[in-house]
């Protein structure tokens, strides 16, 4: 197997679920005792958070872009950036780097594109929602237009986002908001949506949705899995 780095702790809620997954793939793929051979580069969240905050993208892509080439130097062969939002200095990275940066938005936009979706519903932080950098990646590699809510609704999702999932707290009040976004999206046209956050499974678990869900976390490691195992 090709050894994979991860570029995590944004938050780490969520790279929990990135290294349950990738293990759980080798395991049901290879069987016994095989598990994933992987690097981790876990970072503390709380300044990159304000760096985004602050909007001050390439200090934040600068210290990515180190923890990068860190994770080359001990021998990863691709990265997996586990962050919808952080794909936005996804350049500065891919520069600091002779390896291939797995691009999220890609393992999106391939799901997508193989159930011949062109309407979907995004969900993320209010940068993933209202930025360019994701949505134009979909649009223009993938065909896919996106539908997103309304600015007050953004909002909402992005407080809960960073208030809430990034810190551990999946509460009703939450999942019955979102899923209410859901239902309204479908209602202007969306076949799918897309959970453009890698928290936001975690706090659907298990609920019944209004329309199919296409979750980049699963993807995303099924991509950085597809790469670990030469697929
Ligand atoms: N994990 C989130 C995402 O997928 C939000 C945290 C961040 O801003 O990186 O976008």
């Amino acid at each position: 197997m090709r050894m994979l780095g991860v570029l995590g702790g944004m938050s780490w809620e969520s790279t929990v679920t990135y290294y349950q997954l990738l293990n759980r793939g080798v395991r049901d793929r290879l069987g016994g005792l095989h598990s994933a051979p992987l690097l981790l580069h876990s970072v503390d969240f709380a300044p990159i958070a304000a760096q985004q905050k602050a909007g001050e993208w390439e200090a934040a892509g600068q210290a990515l872009a180190e923890a990068a080439r860190g994770l080359e130097r001990a021998g990863a062969t691709a990265l997996l950036l586990a962050t919808n939002t952080m794909h936005k200095v996804a350049a500065a990275i891919e520069d600091a780097v002779e390896i291939p940066l797995l691009h999220i938005g890609d393992a999106v936009g391939q799901a997508l594109q193989e159930r011949g979706v062109t309407c979907a519903a995004l969900l993320g932080t209010r940068f993933t929602m209202q930025e360019a950098f994701y949505r134009e990646r979909l649009g223009q590699r993938f065909g896919i237009q996106v539908r997103v809510p309304d600015s007050a609704t953004i909002a909402e999702i992005d407080r809960v986002i960073f208030q809430e999932l990034c810190v551990g707290r999946f509460l009703p009040e939450a999942r019955a908001f979102y899923l209410g976004e859901l239902e309204r999206l479908r209602g202007e046209g969306a076949e799918v949506a897309i959970l453009g956050c890698t928290e936001i499974g975690l706090l659907l678990e298990g609920c019944p949705a209004p329309l199919p869900l296409v979750d980049s976390t699963e993807r995303h490691v099924a991509m950085g899995l597809e790469w670990m195992l030469g697929l």
